[in-house]
């Protein structure tokens, strides 16, 4: 199912385009607040982002910004206040891939949510080509999704990078040190036990029984060595 977030900080605003997706079939997710928003991106996926511009905290162009230089290409549609002409290049510029005026019509925002998520799904015709077995999951890593059973998976962008990590260097074992270094860099504040977290995490959506894991094997003193 289409998941899309909504980051708007006008509540009717955003109540109402909830309730419409929602009746359209989207499944829906809300933030209020620029940070909100951006930790939400962060951490799950959507198949659509509409993202209101002036937004308290952080905004839809710092947003935009921020996720398009860590790499997250999910579809994104600003909104924008009448007479905002310059905004709209901006917002271009920065990587948005369409932008509605307000006010808008119901009608007019169907169509374009529509028309981007049949872009996205679009340009990416290798999808099925590119599809990692990894235990229970199929996996695509260039467009963060994950299916077990033709059911779609969620998972946050940071298990989508260590299990790419895992996958990139299957058989080989990797050690913690070797996940922080080159999943959170040297910047965040995060120890061997966070890893070990998203690894449970990991297994309990790719093993059989995570208990007894036959997929994610835990290297004693070392780290993990993904089998495939
Ligand atoms: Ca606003």
């Amino acid at each position: 199912m289409n998941r899309i977030l909504i980051v708007e900080d006008e509540t009717h605003m955003r109540m109402g385009l909830a309730d419409n997706l929602e009746f359209e079939g989207y499944e829906i997710d809300q933030a209020e607040e620029g940070n909100e928003g951006l930790t939400k991106i962060l951490e799950n996926q959507y198949s659509l982002i509409l993202l209101d511009v002036m937004l308290p905290n952080m905004s839809g162009f710092e947003i935009c910004k921020t996720i398009r230089a860590k790499g997250i290409s999910t579809p994104l549609i600003l909104l924008t206040a009448k007479g905002e002409e310059i905004d709209k290049v901006r917002g271009l510029e920065l990587g948005a891939d369409d932008y509605i005026t307000k006010p808008f019509s119901l009608r007019e925002l169907l169509a374009r949510v529509k028309a981007v998520l049949r872009r996205g799904e679009m340009s990416s015709p290798e999808k099925k080509s590119v599809m990692a077995k990894i235990g229970r999951l199929e996996v695509d890593f260039p467009s963060y999704n994950a299916f077990s059973e033709g059911c779609q998976v969620q998972m946050s962008h940071k298990e989508y990078e260590i299990l790419k990590y895992l996958y990139e260097h299957k058989n080989r074992t990797v050690s913690r040190d070797d996940l922080l270094k080159n999943i959170w860099g040297y910047e965040e504040r995060v120890t061997t036990r966070t890893v070990d977290n998203f690894i449970l995490k990991l297994r309990q959506k790719i093993e059989e029984d995570h208990e007894h894991p036959q997929v994610i094997l835990t290297v004693h003193g070392t780290g993990y060595k993904l089998l495939g």
